[in-house]
């Protein structure tokens, strides 16, 4: 396979010890353990030795959610998500992709997301156009809250207004490139579509990421390529969290629990500005598993091709919340948020970050 050095010596450096087994979503959510870390590495060390071919774990390589929980579990300190990102791109140059990653590459290519969504949602279209003057600021909602989870990008810009915020969010958005690092790795069609999306939001001295994947991308992705961001890029928890003093929102007794986003507790080391929100509206009650221990809740990309994989992790996280005295569980991904309330156990709440904010400050 022509993947890096250091991909290749990860793979080899897995000693199979099945300390990452138990923490891995996917795995833990299907019983398989071909989807867990240890045995993708086993896997793609017979394929560099000839043993299996590359076509035959193509499907394996995109069972995994990238959450990076076994990264952080990994007794020998490597990072599986390396080879993963590595491997698909390998699996993309080679045309062996498997046909729903194509689909959604073929959807990205005519409608610039990768569900083929051709228009935006009437409401979030007016929502907007509300906020269409050009600013200092754009608020940038990324392909998952324009097209899958318009509510969460409506409540978001509510919310800024609400706290008069002047900012500006775009009809036509540029894709950010996390889909395409996802689904083919750092092709330079990915670093192209990065590129592009940099030339828009250098248009702005601060761009607010909505999408905790979009902020990672941004901070991280864009950085390693030197893609000459210049904009300051601000997570929308921890803009949202700065706005308290002005929001005033009302604490009640109201008991919820936070799903930390794997980008932002993680990647990012953010945990404490959505938790500063949940205490100035409630009770924080902390679920087994949080902030950078925290587990994939699932996201609406696997969503496609996984369905019922994504329902049974997100069926494990709610157990996780069912174990807390909590009313409501807080989102801070729009992917997650909406997998999670697809599968929401009956008499329980999921809300957005904005939408929590919203309502306690009524
Ligand atoms: S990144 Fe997450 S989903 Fe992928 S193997 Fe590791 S723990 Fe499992
Ligand atoms: S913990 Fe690390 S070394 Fe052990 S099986 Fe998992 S990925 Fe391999």
């Amino acid at each position: 396979m022509l993947i890096s050095n250091k991909a290749k010596q990860t793979i080899d450096a897995c000693r199979f010890c099945w300390m990452c087994r138990h923490i891995c979503p996917i795995g833990n959510a299907t019983g398989q353990e071909r989807e867990t870390a240890r045995a993708r590495a086993l896997a793609l060390s017979l394929v560099e030795r000839g043993a299996a071919k590359l076509e035959d774990v193509a499907d394996n390589v995109y069972e995994c959610a990238l959450c990076g929980a076994c990264t952080k579990e990994c007794a020998t300190g490597w990072d599986p998500i390396l080879f993963t990102k590595e491997v698909r791109r390998e699996i993309a140059m080679e045309g062996l992709l498997p046909k729903y990653i194509e689909t959604m590459l073929d959807n990205l290519d005519a409608t610039g997301n990768a569900y083929g969504v051709k228009s935006l949602n009437a409401k979030l279209k007016k929502a907007i156009a509300s906020a269409s003057e050009k600013t200092d600021t754009l608020l940038f909602l990324g392909q998952d809250a324009r097209t899958k989870a318009p509510t969460y990008a409506i409540e978001a810009i509510e919310l800024l207004q609400k706290a008069g915020v002047k900012f500006t969010v775009l009809e036509n958005e540029p894709n950010s490139g996390w889909v395409y690092d996802t689904l083919v790795g750092a092709t330079d069609e990915t670093k192209e579509v990065m590129k592009k999306a940099v030339e828009t939001l250098n248009e702005y001295k601060t761009v607010i990421a909505l999408d905790p994947v979009d902020a990672k991308t941004f901070l991280r992705e864009y950085k390693e390529w030197g893609l000459g961001l210049k904009a300051k890029v601000e997570t929308f928890t921890s803009v949202a969290a700065g706005l308290l003093k002005k929001l005033k929102p009302k604490k009640s007794e109201h008991k919820l629990s936070f799903q930390d986003p794997a980008q932002l507790a993680r990647d990012l080391e953010e945990t404490e500005p959505a938790r500063e929100i949940l205490n100035a509206c409630g009770e924080n009650c902390e679920m087994l598993l949080h902030g950078k221990d925290t587990m994939f809740g699932g996201n609406l990309l696997m969503n496609e091709y996984m369905p019922d994989t994504m329902a049974k992790v997100a069926a494990d996280r709610w157990v996780n919340f069912e174990a807390t005295d909590a009313q409501t569980l807080v989102c801070a991904s729009p992917s997650e948020y909406e997998v999670l309330k697809m599968h929401k156990p009956a008499g329980k709440k999921i809300v957005t970050v904005a939408g929590l904010l919203l309502d306690a400050c009524k």
